[in-house]
């Protein structure tokens, strides 16, 4: 299974993942933004003002993000490249396939993994599943808005479940299920000060002039 469309291009997006999720400032995000409402640090072209330095200024969640392609699939593909600011009204629409199609979009990239990392029926089973996830992807808008991914996510982990099964028996190692794999950091604000300029963020002791 293909994977590249499944990789985020935010060259053919219209920057969806900027303005439709509500944002709460915390640790991830400097600022509170409602949802629908484009970030203050989005460009008229798209693309971020503060894409270097996103960490830095506070915004490690838009680092983290991972659409899954979602938000290319969403403008070229289920809108055929309308632009949703010629168009204000279909803006709603694509704003609410976001959080719908990267679910769909995440469950075709581990199927896609599981594939590549299993042979025979379990491989043929995964195939099926994703062609199943695939074909809803291609529904009209209001057919994917009314999409609810939980029975294909249970579906979906019923085989990663059995395949990850597969894969240990194949090659044994340490079990880290429910591990927690994080190395520790450094303190982080939170939430960070808006606008806080510091390179390295020293907790809430933090001096640095914002
Ligand atoms: S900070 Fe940049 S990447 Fe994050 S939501 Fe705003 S415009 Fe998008």
């Amino acid at each position: 299974m293909d994977r590249t469309r499944l990789r985020a291009d935010c060259t053919r997006c219209a920057a969806l993942c900027c303005v439709a999720p509500a944002f709460a400032a915390s640790a991830d995000f400097a600022i509170d933004k409602p949802a629908g409402t484009p970030c203050p640090n989005l460009g008229a072209d798209f693309r971020c003002g503060i894409h270097d330095t996103l960490r830095e200024r506070g915004f490690p969640g838009c680092v983290a993000f991972d659409c899954f392609g979602a938000g290319q699939h969403i403008t070229q593909v289920i809108f055929g490249g309308r632009d949703r600011r010629a168009e204000p009204g279909i803006a709603a629409g694509m704003y609410a396939l976001l959080p719908v199609v990267r679910q769909l979009h995440e469950l075709l990239w581990h199927l896609a993994e599981a594939a590549e990392r299993t042979t025979g029926p379990l491989r043929a089973e995964a195939g099926r599943l994703a062609a199943d996830v695939e074909r809803l992807t291609h529904a009209g808008a209001a057919t994917v808005a009314a999409v609810d991914a939980g029975p294909h996510r249970t579906r979906v982990g019923e085989l990663l479940e059995r395949v990850s099964v597969r894969v240990r028996a194949e090659h044994p190692g340490p079990d880290r299920r429910g591990a927690d794999l994080a190395a520790p950091g450094p303190p982080r604000c939170r939430p960070r000060r808006p606008g806080c300029a510091a390179r390295t963020c020293a907790g809430r002791a933090c001096a640095a002039p914002c």
